[in-house]
């Protein structure tokens, strides 16, 4: 973005800002007006009624969220991007196998994003733009922006949906000191009467339309949740090893995309990798933790850290109840952290 002049009329910039992007990857661009914030109100309900379970860092950037401006003072635009990351789920391998998360199936999206949005932000400031730019952890209500730029809305899932295209996304947000012409917020709600992302849930996560108790959700437990997992939720996991995605799987507006895959706007990085979508429980199980960490570099799957990975594998081996993962969680019985021998233990008790 360096050939940017100084000082460019508004529309010239946005326009810019609009094919840098594109150029980066990022397949969705918005421009929303600053001032509030979006989606605190839900944000602070969701907190008080502890929903948010460990995740004490969204306790922690709360004040920063409820006041976008502290931020970055000089903001008049929020620039919402996204990147659609769907490819089609490759075949089940059967046996002692789980299940991964459609966005872990490729490149750690944190990393990816941030190195564009860096190209972005650096580009902006050689022109005397001042630039605040985040992914996911940065605190801004990423879907907030994106329902206030018109982006999509944000279904009773909790997830932004553009209508009838998909919910599959990464979301940032860069809050910029220049004023943009805005695009039109989404009004709507195209739920209507559907309730199949809340009916579908198998943990009954949702406590109501958007009001995820993330406690009881199969991807917080598998992902972010450290140490045990309740025994309860354990068998309601099912055969999930690494995130969920059924709540988005049975939405309408995403069965074009899984009926008649149309990929054109998916970013290639996001393309599986081979054994990705489907883990293998007995290697992860059997396997040391550098060996693991060694073979998911640049992956989300190492979010949760060998331990939390061989945990969550011990739960799907024993839900799927295969004798055959017997010398998997004997060996795993074995290991230096307490809760995959507790885990395992509860398998083998199981089998
Ligand atoms: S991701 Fe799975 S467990 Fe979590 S709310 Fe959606 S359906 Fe429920
Ligand atoms: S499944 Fe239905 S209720 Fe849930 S987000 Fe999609 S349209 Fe809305």
């Amino acid at each position: 973005m360096g050939n940017l002049n100084a000082n460019p009329p508004t529309n010239n910039l946005a326009e810019r800002i609009r094919t840098e992007a594109a150029a980066l990857g990022f397949s969705r661009v918005r421009f929303a007006r600053t001032g509030g914030a979006p989606g605190i109100g839900r944000y602070d309900d969701f907190l008080a009624a502890g929903h948010h379970g460990q995740m004490t860092w969204m306790q922690s950037g709360r004040e920063a969220r409820a006041a976008p401006l502290s931020l970055l003072p000089t903001a008049k635009t929020a620039v919402v991007l996204g990147v659609d990351y769907a490819w089609p789920r490759p075949p089940d391998p059967g046996g002692l196998t789980g299940k991964v998360s459609c966005y872990a199936w490729g490149r750690d999206y944190h990393n990816l994003m941030s190195k564009r949005l860096r190209r972005l932000a650096r580009g902006l400031r050689e022109d005397g733009v001042e630039v605040y730019w985040g992914v996911d952890s940065r605190p801004l209500i990423e879907r907030a922006w994106a329902a206030r730029s018109g982006m999509g809305f944000v279904g009773k899932n909790c997830m932004v949906i553009i209508p009838g295209t998909s919910s599959y996304l990464f979301l940032a947000v860069m809050l910029i000191s220049e004023a943009l012409p805005e695009d039109p917020p989404t009004l709507r709600d195209h739920c209507g009467t559907c309730r199949r992302c809340l009916e579908v849930c198998p943990t009954d996560a949702f406590v109501g339309p958007m009001q995820l108790d993330a406690r009881r959700c199969i991807a917080y437990l598998t992902i972010e949740h450290r140490g045990a997992i309740p025994l309860p939720l354990r068998p309601l996991m099912g055969r999930w090893v690494f995130g969920c995605d059924l709540c988005q799987e049975v939405c309408p507006h995403n069965h074009r995309l899984h009926s008649s895959p149309d990929r054109s706007s998916s970013h290639d990085d996001f393309q599986p990798r081979t054994g990705h979508a489907w883990l293998d429980l007995q290697w992860l199980l059997t396997a040391e933790d550098d060996d693991i960490n060694a073979a998911l570099i640049g992956s989300p799957l190492r979010r949760p850290k060998p331990a939390g990975l061989k945990r969550n594998a011990a739960v799907v081996a024993g839900n799927l109840g295969d004798v055959a993962a017997r010398p998997a969680l004997l060996k795993a019985l074995q290991h230096s952290d307490e809760h995959v021998a507790s885990h395992a233990r509860w398998a083998l008790d199981r089998l």
